[in-house]
């Protein structure tokens, strides 16, 4: 493998930008090497400033569920660039999106259109709190809601009520409001709904979670979530920059029967695209301005050239619901051969993670943690050396598109067998 251009762009970004990457995972600083410049993707394939070719499982870590550069969702971006690029002023595309989300996740009966995931919570979080006057939230440890303050938070050693930034330069003021419990554990939910009666105004939650590797919730806990949330009358936010349009067309609240009050989307929403979006039951939506008094806003907000390819996106899907099936199936085929390969697999869909705790479960971030992260470094180095690019994390989930072919995966499969000594 050649990396010469990656390895002197690196070091010239590297004094340009902070860490010379504009989001901390693309420096692959847990994997012990510098990373690979992207010149151009097509379906599956990435391709490197050095010539070198990848099959991509980070599909820009979610969005990608068609594979890169799908001609249809290509197509809709150049025709809407060729009519100019930001007006600042309502388009018919913006209409028809929030309609397509809809018919997607009928809970969604009004939506607004932002730019990113942090920007879709952080408004659903204000929203939640303008509508029930209440100020705290509850979040899970090993859920991740984005960059802004708030929800930077996690717990504090042992003390789960004591929550503590988890940047620098989040007042420990933010912190405080913020509320951590223990994904799929509802004993710690429920201390924390009883210690803050009447102030929680939310439990936001990623109803799949995949931002710890995937860690599916355990049969009862959404529906627990649910009626907790009722009876102390805090909203549910599902918090789905991942798995809306992941799981299915209707995202978590069809993959799992559980509805919540209000929803953000992100990733897939925006078929590449800087785009995302909040929404849920009319009468909480209708706190947001200028209806309401919540304040949220956006000078590039229902962008016309994202919006196209949001729409483009969402079509092929709706047109085509077997790509579920298909993303489905062959990351079951996936998941089995890191079974083989004697790997803890947790999977959801086409969202999956091999986690190294051989022999172990995992349930929530604790159990997360207690995996080999040299032996995880060993294992993505040996793939990317066979081509094959896995997120540089295992914290990450990975992600199956459209474009990875039985073949491929089967490909994968072997790479993976022949790492652990399998062939
Ligand atoms: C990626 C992600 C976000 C943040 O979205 P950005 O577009 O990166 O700001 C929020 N929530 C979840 C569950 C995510 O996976």
């Amino acid at each position: 493998m050649k990396c010469d251009k990656s390895e002197q762009l690196f070091q010239k970004a590297r004094r340009l930008i902070p860490g010379g990457v504009n989001s901390p995972v693309r420096a692959f600083g847990a994997v012990g090497r510098h990373p690979f410049f992207v010149e151009r993707a097509q379906g599956p394939w990435l391709y490197d400033v050095d010539g070198s070719r990848y099959l991509d499982y980070v599909c820009s870590w979610g969005p990608g569920i068609l594979g890169h550069a799908h001609p249809q969702v290509v197509d809709a971006v150049q025709r809407a660039c060729a009519g100019g690029l930001t007006f600042g002023a309502p388009t018919a595309g913006e209409v028809e999106l929030a309609e397509l989300i809809g018919a997607c996740v009928p809970d969604v009966e009004m939506v607004r259109l932002v730019s990113s995931g942090t920007e879709a919570v952080m408004s659903a979080v204000r929203v939640a709190r303008g509508y029930t006057g209440r100020e705290k939230i509850v979040k899970f440890a090993g859920n991740y809601h984005g960059h802004s303050d708030g929800l930077l938070v996690k717990a504090g050693s042992g003390l789960m009520t004591q929550s503590v930034p988890d940047s620098a330069g989040v007042p420990p003021g933010y912190a405080a409001s913020t509320l951590t419990a223990v994904y799929n554990d509802e004993a710690s939910v429920r201390a924390l709904m009883e210690e803050n009666h009447g102030q929680v105004a939310a439990v936001v939650v990623e109803p799949v979670a995949a931002n710890m590797g995937v860690v599916p919730p355990k049969k009862g806990f959404l529906e627990f979530l649910r009626r907790i949330t009722k009876e102390k009358s805090s909203l549910l936010i599902f918090d789905e920059v991942i798995t809306g349009f992941r799981l299915g067309l209707g995202g978590a609240s069809e993959y799992t029967g559980v509805h919540a009050d209000l929803y953000t989307f992100g990733k897939i929403v925006g078929g590449g695209m800087p785009l995302a979006a909040y929404g849920g039951r009319r009468d909480i939506m209708s706190s947001v301005a200028p209806l309401g008094a919540v304040y949220q806003a956006g000078t590039l907000s229902g962008n016309p050239v994202a919006v196209a390819a949001g729409i483009a996106t969402l079509k092929i899907l709706m047109d085509d619901p077997d790509i579920y099936e298909r993303i489905d199936r062959r990351a079951r085929t996936l998941a089995a051969a890191y079974r083989s390969a004697g790997l803890t697999v947790n999977r959801a869909g086409s969202l999956l993670s091999a986690f190294f705790v051989p022999g172990g479960q995992v349930e929530n971030y604790e159990d997360a943690c207690r995996c080999d992260r040299e032996a995880f470094a060993d294992y993505f180095r040996h793939m990317l050396e066979r081509g094959i690019y896995v997120a540089p994390s295992q914290f990450e989930a990975m992600f199956v598109s459209d474009a990875h072919s039985d073949e491929l995966i089967g490909e994968t499969s072997r790479a993976v067998a022949a790492h652990f000594g399998g062939i």
